[in-house]
């Protein structure tokens, strides 16, 4: 071939095209790069961290035996966004139920059979993140389970309960559920009336009423698991943030894993009170007019009919 058949201009076009599409992908590996390297060990994030610290608190008060409980907390994206790749979906999982309004929600949940016990020493097999989509009905998991296990049984009952309790309040997180043994005693012996119970509780500690004014609902026995007790304890979130599972347990809900925490706590010990004292003479209680004035001094609405009217 001759030097003037050679397509100069041609093959400048091309050189520069493929120097193009090299920079091209070179930039692309950079940001990825870079992007990783931007992101921290999901294990320093305070949601990690807080979670790990409930469940072993909670086992360390004896509420959660074996593989009992389990836990859900939202985090929002740009949360998870800083420790997680969002397009790296590591497996989708059917939930088996619908949650239209949690769509692109993501949650960090106790695995199912899994022990509170040995969160602390294993979370990315105890614990996992989903993100939420198909109207509620796949959990797209981004960390966790990673002995190809999934989310807890009881999935219905707390995504159910996020929906119901953010329609209420907006700043609800988290949604507990536990086996703590004197609020489980107390559904064998006393009335399962729902302002019965709550009035009992409010009598055992001055400061039950502070802590949930709302009350606490009360679910008959029911099957585990199901999408049925899911329904129910989200009808019962719609007025509190406790349901009482009877013979059972009980189910909280909250901003923060602290105030969840601590509703649960607040509730069992008022229970553990009952339970000292029911078979006893009872010479004293906290009265309806004290309550009143407690409910002045620290600016709270008690259950409407809760409590006798005012003198
Ligand atoms: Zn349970």
């Amino acid at each position: 071939m001759a030097l003037k058949d050679i397509d100069f201009n041609g093959l400048k076009d091309k050189t520069v095209d493929a120097a193009k599409d090299m920079a091209g992908k070179v930039s692309v590996v950079v940001n990825d790069t870079v992007e990783k390297l931007k992101r921290r060990d999901i294990m320093t994030a305070p949601f990690m961290i807080e979670m790990i610290r409930t469940a072993t608190n909670m086992y360390d008060h004896g509420w959660d035996e074996r593989n009992g409980g389990n836990i859900s907390l939202m985090v929002s994206e740009e949360e998870v966004a800083k420790y997680l790749d969002l397009t790296a979906v590591i497996r989708e999982i059917p939930t088996g139920f619908d949650a239209p309004t949690l769509d692109g929600r993501y949650f960090l949940v106790t695995g199912t059979g899994k022990y509170f016990k040995n969160v602390q020493y294993a979370p990315d097999v105890n614990l996992g993140l989903i993100r939420v989509k198909d109207s509620g009905r796949t959990a797209e998991l981004l960390w966790g389970y990673t002995d190809g296990g999934q989310f807890t049984s009881e999935l219905p009952a707390h995504l159910m309960s996020h929906a119901a309790r953010l329609a209420v309040d907006p700043d609800n997180r988290v949604v507990m559920h536990c086996h703590p043994g004197n609020l489980l005693a107390m559904t064998y012996v006393h009335s399962l009336d729902e302002k019965d119970f709550t009035r009992t509780l409010w009598q055992m500690c001055t400061e039950c009423i502070v802590v949930f004014p709302e009350g606490v609902n009360v679910l008959p026995w029911m099957l585990c698991g199901t999408n049925s007790i899911g329904e129910a304890t989200a009808e019962k979130m719609n007025t509190a943030r406790l349901v009482v599972w009877s013979q059972h347990g009980i189910y909280g809900a909250g901003k923060d894993l602290d105030e969840t925490f601590g509703l649960i706590e607040t509730a069992e010990k008022a229970a553990e009170i009952y339970m000292k004292i029911a078979h006893l003479h009872i010479k004293n209680t906290i009265t309806d007019d004290a309550m009143w004035q407690l409910a002045d001094r620290f600016n709270l609405t008690p259950r409407s009919g809760y409590l006798k009217p005012r003198k």
